[in-house]
């Protein structure tokens, strides 16, 4: 086999991996900085998956009271249904979403951004069904209607520019955009202008609806 010429060699020798920042932020679709809670729900996703879509969800198990570990016990499978009545009124549902931030804005990490977590459920955005596929899944402890905290949004802020530096993400919304009329998180009482200044996203980003033009 005749020799590779030198500027050859010297590029494959010294050339430093050509995504070495993503994957010091990114290992397999897990971030760094997320504390590593692995849920089994989740599978592969489709083979042509482009996955451009982040979408915010809220949850608090029982609705509206915080600090508890329901939520990772509901993603992981763990979760006692005879607890509390309203979880008998979920008994048996088998969810998960990429990533939890809690009131303090901790942030866990319950399954790989390149698999596909169960979020979304029935759900259209941007013409296309079926939202699981192509997105990333981030819940806020919260509830609809109830406003969120500093630090999540320090915390959400953050991740989402991580994410945006590794998958092609141009649309962000909440799972009452994605499945309007079924669901109404994360509500009312997030401050999505507050996410986009932060990020310095353009509008067309978000969903139309949440434009406050001054
Ligand atoms: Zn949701």
């Amino acid at each position: 086999m005749k020799p590779l010429p030198l500027v050859l060699v010297r590029m494959i020798s010294t050339d430093p991996p050509r995504q070495e920042n993503h994957d010091a932020l990114w290992r397999d679709g897990w971030y760094r900085f997320a504390a590593r809670v692995d849920s089994p729900n989740f599978g592969p996703r489709p083979s042509i998956s482009h996955i451009d879509l982040i979408v915010l969800h809220s949850i608090s198990l029982p609705p509206g009271q915080y600090g508890g570990d329901e939520v990772r016990q509901l993603f992981t499978n763990q979760l006692d249904w005879q607890q509390h009545p309203y979880f008998q009124s979920i008994e048996g549902i088998k969810v998960s979403s990429h990533f939890f931030i809690r009131r303090n804005g901790d942030l866990c990490q319950l399954v790989s951004c390149d698999d596909r977590a169960w979020h979304a459920g029935v759900s259209n955005y941007r013409g296309r069904a079926n939202c699981n596929d192509d997105s990333i899944g981030i819940e806020l402890e919260g509830l609809e209607g109830e406003t969120f905290e500093p630090a999540q949004y320090t915390a959400l802020r953050a991740l989402c520019a991580g994410i945006l530096q590794r998958y092609p993400i141009v649309h962000i919304a909440g799972h009452e955009h994605i499945a309007p009329g079924r669901k109404q998180d994360p509500g009312a009482g997030f401050d999505w202008s507050q996410l986009q200044n932060g990020l310095g996203l353009a509008d067309h980003f978000f969903p139309a609806t949440i434009y406050k033009h001054t």
